[in-house]
């Protein structure tokens, strides 16, 4: 294997006590481990500073909500958000994605119309088919070009007025393709829909500015940028968001209750029923800070360079076949003629590489590319040219097992 690029090291692995040596953790897209910070900020809000947010009068409530308030202000400014009221706190993307399609898709019309890509995820998807089903809307897909990007000429030519949004994934959490959304912004806007990004794949490893991107909804989820389960974020524009109607009823979403009558908190309280995941949400600011000190910019070179290696190395080996463009962010699907996805994991297992075969939630994506799954290594800050190399040997092994 040759070794290509200057891969800056990042040599962080010792961050994360849930990596034994030895170990090649390759699944990040699906799920970062977590840094100590992290892991220190969550043992100290279920520990010594634990309480409620928002009805405590006491001291330790109060600053609990402090802390809350805090990290909504963290997903702010990384996001470069104009305020923290556009920051709403959900479990994860996939929640971000139903409370639009569920308040905001309330407000469209029979016969308007949802574009989408076939590189999506099912959270991206089956959210809108549930609106296409109870509100009449209809979904159109914008097809991808040759090497796996959504094919934004061919999408420019399908849109109409009567489209109301857009969704799309920022970077395909299959094959690592990164959208050029600034331009999807502009084509959006062009027939007057909003533009949603599903930002999963993309805040690991790129810097996200929702003014400069001009997009509409930008959602994430907090577990793969080495936060927490369970917490992730939505981000609208002000507007949007006042003009959107509750989704879930209860706690905390309230200005008053009668039985006669209720009225609303303003966003984002009116999106948050119940009490929220406080814990998560500082884990989450824990994690932003982990992932800002070590600068995404830094990040992205360095998987950059991790994914330059694999698909260099992959590339040689006669029966690989590799999915997505040469610049895939951070994520290198892959099949082995012959080869089930599934057998391929098993045994870079037993070669201690953790790897993911599967579908990825991307089953239309997997119908396009003509196989019933892939094999997929996705980096994160943890991982080294070492990685790379167990990854390689592992397939190696592969290629003489099924020879
Ligand atoms: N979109 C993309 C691109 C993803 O990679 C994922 C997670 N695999 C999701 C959405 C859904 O995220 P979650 O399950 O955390 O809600």
């Amino acid at each position: 294997m040759t070794i290509v690029a200057d891969a800056r090291p990042l040599d962080l692995v010792a961050d994360f006590p849930a990596i034994p040596e030895g170990w090649a953790y390759l699944d990040t897209a699906a799920t970062a481990q977590k840094p100590k910070p992290v892991l220190d900020a969550i043992a100290a809000a279920y520990g010594e500073t634990y309480a409620t947010v928002h009805r405590g009068v006491y001291q330790r409530s109060a600053d609990m909500t402090l802390a809350y308030e805090a990290a909504r202000r963290r997903v702010a400014r990384f996001l470069n958000a104009g305020s923290a009221d556009e920051i709403v706190f959900v479990r994860g993307a996939t929640e971000a994605i139903n409370l639009v399609a569920q308040s905001w898709g309330s407000l469209l019309k029979p016969g308007d119309r949802i574009m989408l890509s076939r590189l999506e995820h099912h959270s991206n998807i089956v959210p809108w088919q549930l609106l296409r089903d109870r509100a009449g809307i209809e979904i159109d897909v914008a097809p991808l070009t040759e090497d796996g990007r959504i094919d934004l000429d061919r999408m420019a030519e399908m849109l109409t007025p009567r489209h109301r949004l857009v969704a799309l994934a920022h970077v395909s959490n299959v094959l690592g393709s990164i959208l050029d959304a600034r331009r999807a912004a502009t084509i959006a806007h062009g027939v007057g829909a909003k533009l949603l990004l599903d930002g999963c794949q993309a805040v690991p490893r790129l810097k996200v500015d929702v003014a400069a991107l001009d997009c509409d909804f930008y959602v994430f989820s907090g577990h793969k940028l080495y936060g927490p389960t369970g917490i992730g974020a939505l981000w609208a524009r002000p507007e949007i968001l006042d003009a959107m109607p509750p989704w879930q009823g209860g706690g905390a979403m309230i200005d008053r209750v009668t039985f006669e009558r209720t009225t609303y908190a303003p966003p984002p309280a009116r999106f948050e029923a119940g009490t929220p995941h406080i814990v998560g949400s500082l884990g989450l600011h824990a994690a932003i800070d982990y992932v800002e000190a070590i600068g995404l910019d830094a990040i992205h070179t360095h998987e950059a360079a991790l994914v330059g290696m694999a698909r260099e190395a992959l590339a040689s080996i006669n029966s690989v076949k590799l999915f997505g463009p040469e610049d895939s962010a951070g994520i290198v699907s892959f099949a082995i003629e012959g080869v089930h996805p599934h057998d391929i994991g098993t045994i870079l297992d037993e070669e201690r590489v953790a790897i993911r075969a599967g579908h990825h939630c991307a089953q239309p994506l997997m119908d396009h590319l003509g196989v019933p799954a892939t094999a997929r290594a996705s980096f994160g800050v943890y991982n080294g040219e070492q990685d790379v190399a167990a990854l390689i040997r592992g397939i190696e092994r592969v290629t003489r097992i099924f020879a």
